[in-house]
């Protein structure tokens, strides 16, 4: 079945020192956590990866970055290569987080040029999805999943499809406290589950492995792990705590199907 994957996502937060401080406590916390039945991912700011790759270097936990630009080098001032991020010793790339499609003018088509840029570098992107809150209330949820679906993946072979990861993050539900309720967030996924069985095959879209991301906290990761499609978590604010993240994980990994 679909292995678990549980990943942080730091955001424009901690220094070196704290980076290091934060992946150390996790990798204490998580130290006799096998990684047969999850993969355990942190996403520091760039600055840090480098030294996070290295605190990790000894353990089950992997490196993600959560960005990168789509050319594999050149005159970008500002911008940083796949191959780049892959030096570091990142294998996960978070593509289109509502962040950047919010603040930078990410939009499908950047999301997609950076999606076949990570893959040809055979590194694994998690694309972020996810419909606004007056999006929802328009009753526009289903339509803006397909938008983003249908034109983020456009022109991915079957053969890469399979290494994507998907992070289903309602915008509502990040860094606002308010969580979808289990119901919610499996209704979106089941919905793009068949919109990747459309695209790809039912095989393909049973492998995807789709992520919720929005207020994931301790308290509420049982619940959206009992889901049929939900098969692990894209955790941002309680991802910055050793305790909180790593009791995520932990519990994660007790209901991983
Ligand atoms: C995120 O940054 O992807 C996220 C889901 O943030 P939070 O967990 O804080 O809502």
């Amino acid at each position: 079945m679909r292995k678990t994957i549980i990943a942080g996502n730091w955001k424009m937060y901690k220094n070196i020192a704290e980076a290091i401080e934060l992946a150390n406590g996790i990798k204490r916390e998580l130290f006799n956590l096998g990684d047969e039945r999850i993969d355990t991912v942190l996403c520091p700011p760039f600055t840090a990866l480098r030294d996070v790759s290295e605190v990790i270097s000894e353990s089950n936990i992997l490196l993600g970055a959560q960005d990168v630009y789509w050319e594999e080098e050149g005159a970008f001032t500002g911008e940083v290569s796949p191959g780049m991020l892959k030096d570091t010793g990142c294998s996960f790339i978070i593509i289109g987080h509502s962040e950047r499609r919010q603040h930078f003018s990410e939009t499908n088509t950047t999301v997609n040029k950076k999606l076949k840029a990570v893959l040809r570098n055979g590194l694994t992107p998690i694309v972020c999805i996810g419909e606004t809150l007056s999006q929802r209330e328009e009753d526009k949820t289903f339509q803006v999943l397909e938008d983003h679906v249908l034109n983020g993946l456009d022109g991915i072979l079957e053969e890469e499809a399979s290494k994507i990861i998907i992070a289903y993050e309602p915008v509502w539900a990040i860094g606002t406290g308010k969580t979808a309720t289990p119901q919610e967030a499996q209704s979106a996924h089941a919905y793009i589950r068949g919109l990747l069985k459309k695209m790809f095959n039912t095989d393909i879209s049973e492998s995807i492995r789709i992520q919720y991301g929005g207020s994931v906290k301790p308290d509420n990761i049982v619940e959206l792990m009992k889901q049929r499609d939900i098969d692990g978590a894209l955790v941002g604010g309680a991802s910055l705590k050793i305790e909180s993240f790593s009791q995520i994980v932990k519990k994660a990994c007790e209901v991983s199907k």
